[in-house]
């Protein structure tokens, strides 16, 4: 049963009075103008709120639900370590026993040639532990001078001081004064958007890989020490990669001695329908970032994956200069190592990978159907259970609407009428769907149906 709490109009107005929300207009929701929603239960794919209205989750909160809610099996992990270890730090050589089976199993699935998980809470502070590490390594080798990470335009990789640098999106800089120095971005593997029309997939990769070659040039290769991407653009689009591009990017990162940390936070753990993105798409990265699916965010935890060849400068380092001095309180918090232990356990009972890949492709096929011709739909697009419809204003010329027409948001807004949740994506009017990896294809099918009729309903509107 789903639990439908009622709590009056008190938490209405503590709400407006008291929290302040992460991503979202202040003034507006302190004055009451906008709608708040307040979620009191959640089964399988659906989420409820205190009214009870019911939604179909089509974005696994943010894209970090991936075992789907209230999965009993993770809640009683919880507890049971909770009543055993509530909390014991990892410094100086600790450890607690969830955390160390989760280190195991993490290895155990990653990417050939990882070594080691150092673990963290969020997505963003594991990235900034990869800055760190990244320097560190850097200084270790003596060249203090290779210390610039290249990030993409539309890449997403945190909301810090030095991770917001790395995200690539203007909404995520202006009014913070990022991004900060040594931080550069260069072009984003976005191929429905090239200038160049005329240009195939392949010849636009090895633009994108010439663009960097350039930009590594024009600064110096011994400055350049990183470069980072998610495996598919992730809140800057829902973009995979044009064919060739990682092969060619990696090309040009090996040339200059450039490490490559890859950010799966959204795509780790089977969301494009294979373990790792960097399996899917043939990358061989240094670094690995991961949080949302390791939990599917029963408990916050994040963590950086470790390859041999940066293990073994690391344990040079501490050879020369002491232990590392980094890490957090809560790293390897053990509630959340346990929720995670359970969580992995859980994707590989119910074979949540397999589904990603099988029901994510059955999901694709559906929305390209329902919406691929329509004439404002520029794009279907996806990998996985990972999609996105780009909407534009003219399907031939590929013009898009205002900003200020506020298409994509109207679109969301007339899907969660029709009791689907998708996402409007920060930057453009696309629709992202990122359901969790239990879907069903009768789910597929309600979401497919329901977005059909939200574009349908806001064309009609537009005129
Ligand atoms: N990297 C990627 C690819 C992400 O999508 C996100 C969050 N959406 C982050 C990092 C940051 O994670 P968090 O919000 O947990 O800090």
């Amino acid at each position: 049963m789903l639990e439908n709490g009622t709590r009056g109009n008190e938490l209405d107005s503590w709400d407006r009075d008291h929290f302040f929300h992460p991503s979202t207009h202040m003034a507006q929701h302190a004055r009451g103008e906008t709608p708040n929603r307040i979620i009191t239960g959640a089964e399988g794919v659906y989420i409820v709120d205190r009214e009870g209205r019911r939604s179909l989750d089509a974005f696994g909160g943010l894209y970090c639900v991936n075992v789907g809610y209230g999965r009993k099996k993770i809640t009683d992990a919880i507890a049971e370590q909770a009543s055993k270890l509530a909390y014991y730090h990892a410094y100086a050589s600790h450890g607690s026993e969830p955390s160390i089976r989760l280190a195991r199993m993490v290895i155990e699935r990653a990417p050939a040639g990882m070594s080691r998980v150092f673990f963290g809470l969020s997505g963003s502070d594991a990235n900034e532990t990869n800055i760190k590490l990244v320097w560190y390594i850097n200084n270790v080798l003596g060249r203090p001078e290779k210390k610039k990470i290249i990030s993409r335009w539309r890449g997403y990789h945190g909301s810090g001081v030095m991770t917001g640098s790395l995200t690539g999106l203007a909404g995520f800089h202006n009014m913070f004064d990022l991004p900060r120095a040594p931080i550069l971005h260069t072009e984003a593997p976005y191929y429905f958007r090239r200038t160049d029309r005329s240009m195939s997939e392949e010849a636009f990769s090895q633009h994108c890989a010439d663009r960097l070659e350039e930009m590594i040039q024009a600064e110096g290769p011994d400055t350049i020490a990183a470069f980072i991407g998610e495996p598919v653009l992730g809140t800057g689009g829902i973009v995979p990669p044009p064919a060739g591009y990682w092969p060619k990017i990696q090309a040009v990162l090996k040339k200059h001695d450039i490490l490559l940390i890859a950010d799966e936070v959204v795509t780790g753990f089977g969301r494009l329908g294979s373990m790792f993105g960097s399996d899917h798409y043939g990358i061989k990265p240094d670094l690995i970032t991961i949080a949302k699916g390791l939990t599917s965010a029963y408990a916050p935890l994040s963590g950086v994956i470790v390859s041999d060849k940066v293990w073994r400068i690391l344990e040079q380092g501490s050879d020369e200069y002491g232990p590392i001095g980094h890490g957090w309180t809560y790293s390897s918090h053990p509630l959340c190592t346990a929720a995670g232990v359970a969580n992995l356990e859980l994707v590989d009972e119910l074979d949540l990978v397999t589904n990603a890949r099988e029901t994510g492709a059955y999901f694709n096929e559906a929305l390209k159907e329902a919406l691929g011709g329509h004439r404002f739909v520029g794009e279907v697009r996806g990998e996985g259970l990972l999609a996105a419809v780009e909407l534009v204003r003219d399907r031939d010329d590929r013009t898009f609407f205002e900003t200020t027409e506020k298409v994509g948001p109207r679109v969301a807004a007339a899907l969660l009428e029709r009791g689907v949740i998708a996402r409007a994506m920060p930057q453009g009017d696309i629709l992202g769907f990122a359901p969790p990896l239990c879907l069903t294809r009768e789910e597929a099918d309600i979401v497919v149906d329901a977005t059909r009729g939200a574009v349908e309903a806001v064309s009609a509107a537009i005129g």
